[in-house]
């Protein structure tokens, strides 16, 4: 897996502030269903660890794991196999620190993404909804290219050391939401403000 150096201290100031933001909203919500944090994406959603196997896609887009693969208990079922390897490798350095990480959402189907579409227009309108909620056909989440991950401790340990496993915060918004680091890349993209830029 590719470790790349982590980044240079002058690019530490500008994503150190956006991620207080990140977490000031975190906590201004309590992570729960209302509030600024309380994103459709940052619900505890349960992990999809007992999804029915029919229900994964069968394009093969996600391939962490194969239609027989058997659940997973982690919330990395349906999950790309590189990305939940740099989880792994990130939850067990972060363990090492005391600090717990898991998996809040990882892959997630069509259906269940389009629910949490309709959930977030029902509670916040359009287009406050579009900041935090991507449709079906962009959101990475249904390729198995994405995870969220908790608590907020968690995520902050990740927002700060996940360049170390190859993960990056994708979303300024959304201190919880890790995509992979792209192939041949030595930093994380810049950060879309919020998920706006895909509807
Ligand atoms: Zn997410």
């Amino acid at each position: 897996m590719r470790r790349p150096e982590p980044a240079h201290p002058t690019r530490t100031r500008p994503r150190l502030a956006v991620l207080a933001g990140a977490v000031a909203a975190l906590a201004l919500a309590g992570c729960t269903a209302t509030g600024a944090g309380g994103a459709p994406d940052a619900l505890p959603a349960v992990p999809v660890a007992t999804a029915d196997p029919a229900s994964q896609d069968p394009s093969g887009a996600a391939d962490g794991a194969g239609p027989d693969a058997p659940p997973r208990a982690d919330g990395l079922d349906g999950v790309d196999a590189d990305l939940a390897a740099r989880f792994e490798a990130a939850r067990a350095a972060a363990e090492a620190e005391g600090v717990e990480l898991r998996v809040t959402s990882g892959k997630r189907t069509a259906e269940e993404q389009q629910r949490l579409v309709d959930d977030a227009v029902a509670t916040r309108g359009v287009p406050e909804a579009y900041r935090w909620v991507l449709p079906p056909e962009s959101s990475a989440h249904v390729q198995g290219l994405a995870v969220d991950v908790g608590p907020t401790e968690g995520a902050y340990w990740l927002a700060q050391h996940g360049l170390d496993f190859g993960l990056c915060q994708t979303y300024a918004n959304e201190v919880w939401h890790f995509e992979k680091l792209p192939d041949g890349a030595d930093a994380c993209p810049e950060q879309h403000p919020d998920s706006s830029w895909g509807w």
